[in-house]
């Protein structure tokens, strides 16, 4: 956040949803005469500022807290161009003070019953239990202060309902949740790619494309309503992805979604036989088609949907802590940002994500692998190669409009010299062929880190479906399962060859 910015620092606090006594209303009149000039505080109810480098989270648009979305940058907020992004800020802050460790912490969502009250009087009550001699004692000595100030602030700001904290939580099962965990276990370099989920309520096109895709990849992803633009929802489409004998990956998208129907929607998906599921926090409704969606903070954000989904199938607990008898199994993934700020602020981020449990990332679009190597180091910096399964994502650039407007999208870093290539390939009239070219290359670069820590290619073509056969082909990566499993497709394809 910049030195001072008014019109931030005084926007309004959340208002509280109950009555409150005198002495409640004063503290929330005093913590907020104090926390709004100095932090922009908003009245959360649950108070951050220890964690995030005394800059308020609750700056972000999203409402995020625990760390940057995908589009986060070095200069602007992609939600809100007006300001810088509060979470590169933070991280930026947390790095230089050498307290970046402490954002390892998984936090809880807003508690909305605390909403608007002040987060004072907890702090206090707790202090008091803990008594005024101990607390003075323990920060007198530099051994135990760290102990004691977390003894008074960590049940504030985690729950008995949550109980995050900064570790590995390895998943509590031992044989593969679905086919595309057996074939990562077992070592093979695997393709996965998107299907675009059809506009209307036929599924005809959707079939067609998944029968088409099917015998090249491991797994078919199904987008939640890309770019806050409503389609069919991806758990229909995984539905007749399954009854055509594909394996789907759910995306959900935390945009949209409340704590509640993220628990009730896993117990449902996984009672249909879906295996696979993503968590993203979800594009912003800012680049929703108008009227636009609501666009202010989310309840949870996909730090928080890997926490709640991980702990209800290996604890076997809904977040209100009632017990699921038959509790879901799934393999459960993350996306990660190869591009997005910095690649020391985005391992950082990635950790976060393996510790809360993701087990599989499938990345942003990549066009500059000496880039991803740049995060790959970072990741095995903080350890976490071992734990988590990396899937790399590539496009098939279509043309040159597409090259130009990929270039802007926050979080993706396109290389000029690719797009000179596009741009002289579409003078030349031969763009799509050039695109596919990019993408091979791209590929069998990435083939390269296979020892390294990525364990294969997420294809997103971004609509143009048909041309995944193609580049899992023509990259030479069909699997032996496939060929034995597929002969006629395989003759299919022989024969386009010739022709
Ligand atoms: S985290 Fe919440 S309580 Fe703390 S300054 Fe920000 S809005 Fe206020």
């Amino acid at each position: 956040m910049p030195g001072f910015t008014p019109g931030r620092r005084w926007q309004p606090a959340y208002s509280p949803f109950q009555k409150e006594s005198f002495g409640e209303h004063a503290l929330r009149v005093l913590e907020y005469s104090v926390k709004g000039p100095l932090f922009g505080c908003r009245m959360c109810g649950n108070c951050l500022l220890a964690e995030t480098a005394l800059i308020c989270p609750m700056e972000c648009p999203k409402g995020l807290r625990n760390g940057p979305c995908g589009g986060s940058t070095s200069e602007y907020c992609y939600v809100d161009e007006s300001r810088p992004c509060v979470w590169y800020e933070i991280y930026d802050r947390s790095f230089r003070w050498g307290r970046e460790d402490v954002l390892l912490e998984v936090l809880p969502p807003l508690d909305w019953e605390k909403v608007g009250k002040d987060s004072w009087g907890a702090i206090l009550r707790n202090a008091g239990r803990i008594g005024v001699k101990k607390i003075f004692s323990g920060l007198l000595f530099a051994e135990t202060r760290a102990q004691t100030l977390d003894g008074i602030f960590r049940p504030v700001r985690q729950p008995d309902w949550w109980q995050g904290d900064s570790k590995y939580h390895a998943p509590a099962y031992a044989e593969p949740a679905s086919d595309l965990q057996r074939r990562l276990a077992a070592g093979e370099f695997v393709f996965t790619c998107e299907v675009t989920p059809p506009l209307s309520s036929s599924t005809d096109k959707l079939i067609r494309n998944i029968d088409m895709v099917k015998p090249y990849v491991a797994a078919v992803n199904f987008t939640d309503n890309q770019s806050a633009t409503p389609r069919m929802t991806s758990w229909a489409c995984s539905q007749v992805a399954m009854d055509q004998d594909a394996e789907p990956v759910l995306q959900m998208s935390a945009r949209n979604r409340s704590r509640g129907s993220v628990q009730s929607e896993i117990i449902g998906a996984t009672a249909l036989g879906i295996r696979n599921v993503l968590c993203v926090t979800g594009d912003s409704a800012k680049m929703s088609p108008s009227p636009r969606d609501q666009m202010d903070i989310n309840d949870l954000d996909a730090i928080q949907m890997l926490w709640v989904l991980r702990r209800m199938r290996d604890e076997g607990k809904y977040l209100d802590g009632r017990e699921i008898k038959n509790p879901p199994m799934f393999f459960l993934g993350a996306a990660a940002s190869p591009f997005s700020s910095n690649p020391k602020f985005q391992a950082l981020r990635e950790q976060k994500k393996v510790n809360a449990g993701a087990q599989f990332f499938q990345t942003n679009l990549i066009f500059d692998v000496d880039g991803m190597e740049l995060w790959l180091n970072e990741l095995a910096k903080r350890n976490i190669l071992d734990k988590v399964y990396i899937l790399a994502g590539v496009t098939p650039i279509k043309s040159l409009k597409m090259a130009q407007k990929l270039s802007t999208i926050p979080g993706v870093h396109l290389p000029q010299h690719i797009l000179e290539r596009m741009e002289v390939a579409d003078h030349a009239g031969n763009a799509q062929e050039e695109g596919v070219q990019i993408a091979l290359e791209i590929i069998r670069e990435i083939k390269g880190y296979d020892k390294q820590g990525i364990h294969g290619i997420h294809l997103m073509p971004i609509g143009w479906d048909e041309i995944v056969p193609r580049i899992v082909r023509d990259a030479g990566f069909i699997s032996k399962d496939i060929q034995i499993n597929n002969p006629a497709r395989e003759l299919e394809y022989a024969h386009s060859l010739e022709k």
